[in-house]
């Protein structure tokens, strides 16, 4: 895993984990970072969320603050663990770092109940570390369930809701970031849905879900359907991008056959399949790249 950091004017994009629920030690669990104007704003907060956090800064991405103290505004996509495991570490870690103001993170509905759940359930080492001579101030989150359509706006960006298709149980969004310089726009985790095409008009940087074709008819059937209802295949993305014509396609949550075996394609294999159907430029993300 070589990092690659690279400036690219005032907004980046920082990859702090490009993985799935298989805990493969290269890539931590979802988790990006758009940095604006040495402000950065996290999207999905998988296991390894802060460490990878860290690991950037020592690379050279200041914005995340020692201790990644300065992540204070975050968004969700959804409520499955492998997006949002790393929760506890991202409310606690920064504030024991130094993180003084709240914590303000916008998701689906579930948000605020998982919010008070981890709160109560770390109360014993909130309650130690909030008094005597090296008492810190509360820690607080603000928690903001969101509905499509702009959920944030500030002087460095304009962050917009959309419903994407995560199987038929889960509320699921994708984000669009519009800066001064750049769009960007996360898929989550989706099925093919017109609401993403339809928020991708100008977009720079699609940064999309993916799983390849090749041995997809090696799982049982209702993985095969499991599948095509809850996340997109390499012609489908190829699909997506031939209508949006992104600057950059960046991949990531690259799935298993199945969700569980380790024998899933290659990154080639995903690649591959992908410039079969589409000749824009088109990278498999990994952990810690900047783009
Ligand atoms: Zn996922
Ligand atoms: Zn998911």
């Amino acid at each position: 895993m070589a990092p690659t950091i690279s400036q690219n004017g005032a907004t980046r994009v920082v990859m702090l984990g490009t993985g799935t629920p298989r805990p493969d030690p290269d890539r931590s669990g979802p988790a990006t970072a758009i940095v604006v104007n040495e402000t950065p704003y996290l999207v999905d907060f998988g296991p390894g969320v802060i460490r990878r956090a860290a690991a950037a800064y020592q690379k050279g991405v200041a914005a995340i603050g020692l201790g990644a103290s300065n992540l204070k505004t975050a968004f969700l996509t959804h409520l499955h663990s492998d997006h949002t495991m790393g929760y506890p570490d991202l409310i606690f870690t920064p504030w024991l770092m130094g993180r003084r103001e709240p914590l303000t993170v916008f998701g689906p509905k579930g948000l605020r109940a998982m919010t008070e759940n981890i709160l109560k359930a770390w109360e014993v080492d909130l309650g130690v570390r909030t008094v005597g001579w090296h008492a810190r101030p509360p820690c607080e989150v603000n928690v903001h369930e969101i509905a499509p359509g702009v959920v944030h706006r500030d002087s460095n960006v304009t962050v917009t809701a959309f419903p994407v298709h995560h199987g038929d149980d889960l509320e699921a969004f994708g984000f669009r970031f519009e800066t001064a310089d750049r769009t960007i726009v996360l898929s989550g985790d989706t099925s093919p849905t017109q609401s993403l095409i339809d928020h991708c008009e100008g977009c720079d940087v699609l940064i999309h879900e993916a799983y390849p074709l090749k041995n997809s008819g090696t799982v049982s059937p209702a993985w095969q359907e499991f599948r095509r209802n809850h996340h997109t295949s390499t012609q489908e993305l190829a699909d997506i991008a031939n209508r949006v014509n992104p600057d950059l396609l960046v991949i990531y949550h690259h799935s298993n056959a199945g969700g569980g075996p380790l024998t899933g394609d290659s990154e080639d294999v995903l690649l591959d399949e992908i410039r079969q159907a589409y000749k824009g430029k088109v990278v498999s993300g990994h952990d810690l790249d900047v783009f």
